[in-house]
């Protein structure tokens, strides 16, 4: 058999849609799983939805996702170009061809005419007038400077059929289908030529893309036969809904890669679980690495129905990502996130990293999480009355005097060394030093729960600020 080769496809619409990184991530995946080759091919025939940098997201988004191409308009290869603008002369060629082969047809009909042709329901099929024209004819209008674009002839009756990894056996009406534009009147080819044509000359041989597919590739297959080229074999993915009606689409901006890195989503965590967005691997593993993925993939595991898109388990999952996290990776990728917090430039964000690591699912959480820590809340005195702690206002009284008596002898004022000590000023006041640390954390931060214990929060406030508010707290119970 012959090496596999798979390939994604986008147009250049200055996102990377999540929908669209999941179906080059199951092309990538397919493709090594197999010891085969991925391609990335441009798809920027349409050119009125042309965006400037719109092929940077592309590169940037596979890049960071580490889906690797082994050819494309960056990384060059043998089959290039490989953005279709640059390929007219190919398909004006092809084109050509399939028209001898009678698989097209030149039509020359005005706008006019065409809208003519719409019912009362406003569906529009062409009715193959052109189709009647001779050779004589079409060579005459051409040579006159008229207008035309060429049209795919698809037979009037009949059915098609083929076969589809995912959803088995398709059959598809040749009725249903319309003799689409194939070239359009300036040259450029249409998504259903290109798509056949590219695929073929770049030996593509699986052709992996979204449902919305499925019944045009009859048109495809037509093709395929008529030029007499073998056809792909074909893996449709099942539609990725928004919830249990609405489709995930490019409309909700809060779908595309970037969004989520800003968000505060790691990339590996996005990838992963764009992974589960239609596909469980045997083993039922869900935390897994792109080298785990490419091991694990199997067709078997793709679903036909639609799956809907679980936030909560996509923070979930870049929540395991975040924990396993050495501290320094952590500090990396949380730093921007500190910027836009009150603690950043006030107090050790290092220390207030370590003590919220484990605390955040995702990055964006952060200014929420710390900021209590530059700004303490005015202390609502009550908090100290807490039955099952053990605590009240008379006996913060007692202990936050104590406390400021310790505290103004620490030299150490690390976390460790607070603990031991403040510990000791527990037994001496024959309470525990339970009770200690939930009054100490009360007048520390005006928090009933805080992250990180009474004393880490003590060491990232330093010994000045501690004594301030301790003493704030003392004058105001
Ligand atoms: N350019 C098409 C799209 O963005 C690609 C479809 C395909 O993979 O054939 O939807």
């Amino acid at each position: 058999m012959a090496k596999v080769k798979t390939r994604f496809a986008p147009s250049p619409t200055g996102f990377m849609h999540l929908g669209g990184l999941r179906t080059a991530l199951y092309a990538y995946l397919y493709a090594k799983h197999n010891g085969g080759d991925f391609v990335l091919r441009i798809e920027d025939t349409d050119k009125e939805r042309f965006v400037e940098g719109a092929l940077e997201v592309i590169y940037s988004s596979l890049n960071e996702s580490g889906l690797k191409y082994d050819e494309g308009p960056d990384v060059g290869g043998n089959y290039g170009p490989y953005v279709q603008s640059e390929r007219k002369e190919i398909y004006a060629k092809y084109a050509k061809e399939l028209v001898e082969l009678g698989g097209a047809y030149y039509c020359f009909c005005s706008k006019e005419r065409l809208e003519s042709l719409t019912d009362e329901n406003g569906n529009r099929k062409y009715d193959k007038l052109c189709l009647k024209l001779s050779k004589e004819e079409v060579e005459q209008k051409i040579k006159n400077g008229e207008p035309y674009v060429i049209r795919q002839n698809i037979p009037t009756e009949g059915t098609s059929s083929y076969e589809d990894l995912i959803y088995g056996t398709i059959e598809v009406d040749y009725n249903d289908l319309e003799d689409n534009v194939l070239i359009k009147s300036d040259g450029m080819p249409t998504y259903n030529f290109a798509n056949v044509i590219d695929d073929h000359l770049m030996g593509i041989t699986h052709v992996i893309r979204g449902t919305e597919y499925l019944s045009s590739t009859p048109k495809y297959n037509l093709m395929y036969d008529a030029f007499g080229w073998e056809r792909p074999v074909y893996i449709h993915l099942p539609t990725i809904m928004k919830d249990a009606t609405r489709k995930l689409s490019k409309r909700y901006g809060d779908a595309n890669f970037d969004d989520f890195i800003n968000k505060g989503y790691l990339k590996q965590a996005i990838i992963n679980y764009v992974a589960l967005l239609g596909w469980c691997p045997k083993n039922n593993q869900e935390k897994m690495t792109l080298a785990e993925m490419v091991d694990l993939f199997d067709l078997t595991g793709i679903s036909k129905s639609p799956s809907i898109f679980d936030d909560v388990k996509l923070r979930w999952l870049n929540g395991e990502y975040l924990k396993e996290m050495s501290d320094e990776e952590f500090l990396e990728v949380a730093t921007p996130f500190f910027e836009k917090s009150a603690v950043y430039g006030k107090y050790d964000i290092k220390k207030i990293a370590k003590l919220i690591k484990s605390r955040v699912e995702i990055l964006s959480e952060i200014p929420e999480k710390v900021d209590f820590i530059a700004n303490c809340a005015t202390i609502d005195n009550n908090l100290y009355e807490n039955q099952k702690q053990k605590t009240s206002i008379e006996l913060a009284k007692v202990v936050i005097p104590a406390c400021i008596e310790k505290l103004k002898d620490i030299e150490d004022f690390s976390n460790s060394s607070l603990f031991e000590n403040l510990a000791v000023v527990a037994t001496e006041l024959e309470i525990k030093s339970k009770q200690l640390f939930w009054i100490l954390r009360i007048a520390l931060t005006g928090m009933l729960v805080t992250p990180g214990g009474a004393t880490e929060i003590a060491e990232i406030l330093g010994k000045e600020e501690c004594l301030n508010r301790l003493n704030n707290a003392l004058s105001n119970l």
